[in-house]
């Protein structure tokens, strides 16, 4: 019975972050980039201004208000067909796989921490890191208003376990070091890497938005779940390059991609995989 009042509950979030996931690209990709720049990353957000700052959800086609029963999380898109009710035109798979992503989140954070503050934070986190991988897949973009305050809110949680030193309940169980070490020292080291990369192959090794990513986790996680994410993450970015490239007939490892989404993938891994990090205190 939880897990279908948490499933219902999520899916409208995800529902909401469906619909944040258009409109914000569409609204600030110009303070992102330059023109040139979007240019040469292949990025066109085109789109109707009225659709983007209605108050309410419009068939991007048709400009159709959509009644409350075509915005159903998950039940509406598959019943429709993914098209709109009104000009039958296609609906991006965007919403329901970002409504079904944020659905497993929910049930996944209370699978692993039962109805606490850790739960509410862990679902928070995760939806921020669905809309910013979707953002990532759209732009190449890790958007500083998702990580910036995980970093920020990360680091301050730190500062409190360490002034606590251990009288803290922390909802992750983290120790301060342990935080420590995953929100400054690795992301630290990722920069100096990133640095020399840049040096000697004059090209871009990692983007700051996907370090700001990991500092951010690891203040909230600890070392072992950015270490964690760090691998798992680049070996699917990795196998994921080596699959495109052999399917397209050339090597696409040298084009920009999106490392946000193999993070983010790399971490719920880890959530899975090793939770007893998590719920020690549970
Ligand atoms: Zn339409």
């Amino acid at each position: 019975m939880d897990y279908i009042i948490i499933a219902i509950f999520s899916s409208l979030v995800g529902s909401y972050l469906g619909s944040l996931s258009y409109r914000i690209p569409r609204k600030y990709i110009e303070q992102w980039y330059d023109e040139e720049d979007l240019g040469e990353l292949g990025v066109n957000l085109q789109a109707d201004p009225t659709v983007v700052e209605s108050k309410w959800s419009l068939c991007p086609q048709c400009k159709q208000r959509l009644k409350w029963f075509h915005l159903i999380p998950v039940l509406s898109w598959t019943l429709l067909g993914g098209r709109c009710a009104y000009c039958k035109s296609r609906i991006s798979p965007r919403y329901i796989i970002i409504e079904l992503l944020t659905i497993l989140s929910a049930l996944l954070s209370y699978y692993i921490l039962g109805f606490s503050v850790g739960f509410f934070l862990l679902f928070i986190i995760l939806s921020g890191m669905i809309l910013a991988s979707s953002i990532d897949i759209e732009c190449f973009i890790l958007p500083d208003f998702i990580t910036l305050p995980l970093l920020g809110f990360g680091s301050v949680y730190t500062l409190i376990l360490f002034l606590k030193a251990g009288y803290l309940e922390a909802p992750f169980s983290q120790t301060w070091i342990n935080s420590f070490f995953g929100g400054v020292l690795l992301p630290l080291f990722l920069i100096i890497f990133s640095w020399l990369f840049t040096k000697i192959r004059g090209k871009e090794g990692f983007g700051m938005g996907d370090i700001k990513l990991l500092s951010g986790l690891g203040f909230w996680f600890g070392f072992q779940a950015v270490l964690i994410a760090l691998t798992v993450g680049s070996v699917a970015a990795i196998l994921n390059a080596l699959i495109l490239s052999a399917a397209r007939g050339r090597q696409i490892l040298s084009s920009y991609f999106p490392f946000g989404p193999f993070i983010v993938l790399g971490f719920v891994i880890y959530l899975i995989f090793f939770p007893a990090f998590l719920s020690l205190n549970h």
